[in-house]
């Protein structure tokens, strides 16, 4: 085909994948209502787990097309916990593209604020609504048929692709992602790459490449309890507890790094809950206790904000006679960023201007996500979908439009360029 010219969304593989894509909505609807059907809300949340929407998932993939299907399955004090991969080889056996999805989904809450039966799903307009048709079955169905296209219409995706669907997603990857990487290492070879297609944007256009260390303290001041009318009797710990809120202020001086990644560009340091106190208006307070949620630029180690914290609580001891003590709730380092540079980073971004017309840019956020657990060990992954993000609400929905749009541009990244 050298030299000749081609309309821009042509005859390209990736066009003819779209096509075919277009002509399997209603397949893709159903599928969706397959999955929504079994629920797969892991035990630590009062369900079942994965085992039957993972059986249903397997029995479908072979009788459409797909070859063998691995199952790895994590013991969970009895319960089954399945992963399943397969792997298509590609023209270039060099490279691999994973598309990593969870099966398991959020308990739906209060069914009162549901319209519907959270596990059937229901179609509304250009909607289908039901809980995890969109977290995280848009990337399962999007990416399933995306390389269905390929394998119906004999396209060999251009590099070896795999799809893996993980267990646990929602409640810390234990048996998921985390335990994959710890007991079946070689699942995986250096230089895989993955696109974990579990959040994104309404328009597509942010590709998730890092984030931000999660750092929860607690704070809690000791003074002297008394009645309120003899102040010079005590320690007033609500006084000395807010003056140390205001002092920890200061951290966004101490941390002025910025990183255009993020939004917003700076690590931030907010004041949070605020535990009761004393129950009457005439008693001096003896205890005060805070919290504060602190979101870090990676890079800046956690100790040297701990230390500069201590060193703040410090300053209020001496100023108010009162002893501050400050206790780590959740901790939760961020994982090395994937380089904005990465290949993976334009091949999808070419991939979203060509079926959406968007300019998708690599983006911080200021949340862990399973990416994460990819990127400690060195492997490049992306976290990208275009919705609306109604993950965990009630009346969950995914948009046919994304489903499908998101589908075309998983086939764009497998299918070999035009030559
Ligand atoms: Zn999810």
């Amino acid at each position: 085909m050298a030299g000749k010219k081609r309309h821009p969304g042509g005859d390209t593989l990736a066009a003819r994948a779209a096509a075919w894509i277009e002509q399997h909505v209603s397949d893709m609807v159903a599928l969706e209502g397959e999955l929504t059907r079994r629920n797969a809300v892991g035990p630590a949340n009062g369900g079942p787990g994965e085992a039957e929407k993972a059986n249903f998932l397997e029995a479908w993939l072979l009788d459409h097309g797909f070859g063998p299907v691995t199952r790895l399955v994590a013991d969970d004090n009895g319960v089954q916990r399945p992963n399943l991969l397969l792997v298509v080889p590609g023209i270039d056996r060099s490279r691999r593209i994973w598309f990593m999805s969870h099966l398991d989904v959020v308990p739906p809450g209060d069914l009162s604020l549901w319209k519907s039966d959270p596990f059937q799903v229901r179609v509304e307009g250009d909607k289908l609504v039901g809980r995890g048709v969109e977290d995280n079955q848009q990337g399962i169905v999007a990416s399933v048929f995306a390389l269905r296209a390929l394998l119906e219409l004999g396209i060999q995706p251009r590099c070896d692709i795999g799809l893996l669907f993980v267990a646990d997603e929602e409640t810390g990857s234990t048996f998921g992602v985390r335990w994959l990487l710890e007991n079946h290492p070689e699942v995986f070879l250096p230089g895989d790459e993955f696109v974990v297609p579990d959040a994104g944007n309404e328009d597509g256009s942010q590709i998730e490449v890092a984030e931000k260390t999660i750092l929860w303290l607690r704070f809690r001041t000791v003074g002297k309890q008394v009645h309120a009318s003899t102040p010079q009797l005590g320690k007033n710990a609500l006084v000395a507890g807010a003056h140390l809120v205001t002092k920890l202020r200061s951290l966004y001086e101490r941390f002025e790094d910025r990183d255009p990644l993020f939004m917003p560009p700076m690590s931030t340091f907010e004041a949070t809950r605020h535990d009761a106190n004393v129950p009457n208006i005439n008693t001096i307070p003896g205890e005060d206790i805070f919290y504060m949620d602190c979101r870090i630029l990676p890079g800046i180690p956690v100790e040297v904000v701990l230390a500069q914290v201590k060193g703040i609580c410090e300053e209020v001891e001496r100023s108010h006679r009162v002893v501050c003590g400050v206790d780590v709730v959740q901790r939760e380092d961020a994982a090395p960023p994937t380089p904005v540079g990465a290949m993976i980073v334009a091949d999808l971004a070419r991939a979203v201007r060509s079926v959406y017309g968007v300019d998708a840019r690599a983006r911080g956020i200021g949340g862990g996500t399973v990416a994460g657990h990819l990127r400690r060990k060195g492997f490049h992954a992306v976290v990208w979908a275009r919705q609306d993000e109604t993950a965990h609400q009630p009346n969950e929905y995914v948009w046919i439009p994304n489903l499908v749009g998101d589908a075309k541009v998983f086939a764009h990244l497998m299918a070999p360029e035009p030559a």
